[in-house]
């Protein structure tokens, strides 16, 4: 059975169905797969026949036994089948044709253009998915859920987009108001709009940067009484969901940037925030992807920080920059990318969040 491990170690593991609905685990760490599945060559050249929701299916059933109590095979390959009939292109991830070389030198450069989703942000890629677990597991348990979600911009729409309207579900999302951060105008609309007609979604402008509105909701999530009686659940990059069906991308950009039988490595530079989608390109690696990753950061570089010299410090104030979802300094997949980094040591992975928390995260040079 696919399980899943707190990275901070104190918690029983988990069932697939029950880290969907838990998003962090009891002792406030993070999830990660206890084993992580292989994908042999063999199975990823298969894959090159698979159109994205069928390679979507076929990634999440690698992590869901087949005698898992929640679903069964092909509810997974049904719930894959139907999550992108909104995007707008029938592909759903499209790949450019290579960048200038003029611009790129001798390198093939291509854009793997993410952004055909309901609200155009690429969140709607594992969102799409995740709507449609969390209604399913909702449903097979008899249970209602209160999602919580704090965005700097996309997060807040598209999981709106992903739940609204869904029986047994309510989401509450917090925000930046302008001023604080640089949510645009439109992002804030794609959001309170929504949330006038639809009875199950609650949206909330907070004077402060979005660093700052994860300190309450840490501390809601925190409150096991309280997330208890509320049934809270997240659908942030916390989520397991969201880390595995973010793998999803780079294993089809992969097939279609590399030819049959190639041998190299293909690089992906990640444009990071939280360190999510960084986090599932890591999964997806460790899955035996050939593929290397390059962590972007705008100004706001607290990862480029912690991966080059091997600090991470609290307090950092945000800078604003035309790139609000990427304006965050604590980029806090870090604990999962840590994880791993660290062979799954997990009392180490304590230890460096108490260093982070009193101060001053200093890593040793072999985890850098
Ligand atoms: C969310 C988002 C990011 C950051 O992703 P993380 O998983 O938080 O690192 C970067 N760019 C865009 C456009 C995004 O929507």
């Amino acid at each position: 059975m696919t399980r899943f491990v707190s990275v901070l170690g104190e918690s029983a593991p988990y069932s697939f169905g029950d880290a969907v609905l838990a998003g962090w685990a009891s002792d406030g760490g993070m999830l990660w797969p206890e084993t992580i599945p292989r994908v042999s060559p063999a199975t990823l050249h298969a894959w090159r026949a698979l159109s994205y929701p069928a390679l979507a299916a076929a990634i999440l059933k690698l992590f869901i036994s087949a005698d898992d109590s929640d679903f069964t095979h092909a509810e997974v390959d049904a719930l894959c089948a139907g999550a992108f009939g909104r995007f707008g292109s029938a592909d759903v991830v499209e790949l450019s044709t290579p960048l200038p070389t003029s611009v790129t030198g001798d390198r093939s450069v291509r854009v793997a253009e993410l952004w055909h989703g309901p609200t155009l942000a690429f969140k709607d890629l594992g969102m799409a998915i995740l709507g449609r677990v969390l209604s399913h597991l909702l449903r097979r348990r008899g249970r209602r859920l209160t999602l919580l979600v704090g965005t700097s911009g996309d997060t807040g729409s598209s999981a709106i987009e992903a739940v609204r309207g869904l029986p047994n579900l309510s989401i509450f999302v917090l925000y930046p108001l302008q001023g604080y951060a640089s949510i645009t105008p439109v992002q804030e609309r794609q959001m309170t709009a929504v949330a006038e007609i639809e009875s199950n979604v609650h949206v909330f402008g907070v004077e402060g940067s979005s660093d700052d509105l994860d300190v309450p909701m840490e501390a809601c999530f925190a409150d096991k009484q309280f997330k208890a009686r509320h049934n809270l659940g997240s659908v942030n990059s916390v989520n397991v969901v969201r880390l595995i069906v973010q793998t999803v991308h780079y294993f089809y950009a992969y097939l279609r940037a590399a030819p049959p039988g190639a041998t190299a490595a293909v690089e992906f530079a990640v444009p990071c925030g939280a360190a999510g989608h960084l986090s599932a390109g890591l999964l997806a690696l460790e899955m035996g992807l050939p593929a290397r990753l390059v962590a972007a950061t705008n100004s706001n570089d607290a990862l480029h920080r912690l991966l080059s010299s091997g600090e991470l410090r609290p307090g950092a104030a945000v800078r604003r920059t035309v790139s609000p979802s990427m304006d965050i300094q604590v980029p806090y997949n870090c604990w999962r990318l840590l994880y791993a980094a660290a062979g799954a040591d997990a009392r180490a992975v304590r230890r460096w969040q108490a260093d982070f928390r009193s101060g001053r995260l200093a890593l040793p040079e072999s985890v850098r």
